[in-house]
């Protein structure tokens, strides 16, 4: 059965405050999708690459990112959906019935390291269904409508959740296809593992990331990424 990563760019970026979204910033020469992409390439656990792009852009991100660089286990660029949810279906689907494990990417997550997927592969074998995460630094809190503080959670349990988020392929395939069947949705859903925690009984389980392993969301983040990239 191959192993198969899901990366995903077919996100909007509203919190860019720009017109280009981050999955194709410029990043040290290269669009940003183009780093989680070499990762996946070099990665000798990784069999296929699916890329999940803006509808309309499959042709752009052929041209432009996966044969300009030779990302040659892209196998299949196909088009998302609204929310991030359907392109991540979208993706499942595309990576058919020989996929026996996948991997789901942010596209705009750029500092991916192999240490992080191999964590995430070797884990998945025994938990069926795992996301990479980091412990929170600062103390969260929650906030009452009128933004005072309504509650201070507990820090040692807190988690950031990052990508790759890691499953056994038919668990998360039937889920966000019970997930499509239904009329409301349950909250908005903003990471894979959620589609698990309300469609069906599986556990997650929480691996560790990287505190490097950061999303281009904000203007700011985009210089913080290459101050990485340049540490490296
Ligand atoms: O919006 P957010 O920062 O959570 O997006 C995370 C990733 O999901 C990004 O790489 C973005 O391109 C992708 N995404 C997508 N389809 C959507 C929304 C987000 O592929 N409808």
């Amino acid at each position: 059965m191959k192993t198969v990563a899901v990366v995903l760019a077919a996100g909007r970026g509203s919190r860019m405050k720009s017109d280009a979204r981050k999955q194709y910033m410029m990043l040290r020469g290269r669009p940003v999708i183009c780093y989680p992409l070499a990762v996946f390439e070099q990665c000798s656990l990784v069999d296929e690459v699916i890329l999940v792009c803006g509808p309309g852009e499959e042709a752009m991100c052929r041209e432009q990112i996966t044969e300009k660089y030779h990302y040659n286990k892209v196998k299949k660029i196909v088009p998302g959906g609204k929310e991030r949810y359907h392109s991540v279906y979208e993706g499942l689907k595309a990576a058919g019935p020989e996929c026996g494990t996948v991997l789901i990417h942010d596209g705009a997550r750029p500092l991916l390291d192999e240490a992080v997927i191999r964590r995430l592969l070797s884990a998945v074998k025994d938990c069926h269904a795992c996301v990479a995460g980091m412990p929170v630094k600062d103390t969260i809190k929650l906030s009452g409508e009128d933004n005072y503080a309504a509650k201070t959670l507990p820090r040692e349990r807190l988690w950031m959740i990052q990508t790759p988020q890691v499953f056994d392929y038919p668990l998360i395939l039937s889920a966000h296809q019970k997930l499509m069947e239904l009329e409301s949705l349950p909250a908005q859903i903003t990471d894979d593992a959620m589609v698990l925690e309300y469609m069906t009984g599986q556990k997650v389980k929480l691996v560790e990331g990287s505190y490097r392993n950061i999303k281009i969301t904000t203007p700011e983040d985009l210089p913080v990424a290459e101050a990485l990239l340049n540490g490296e």
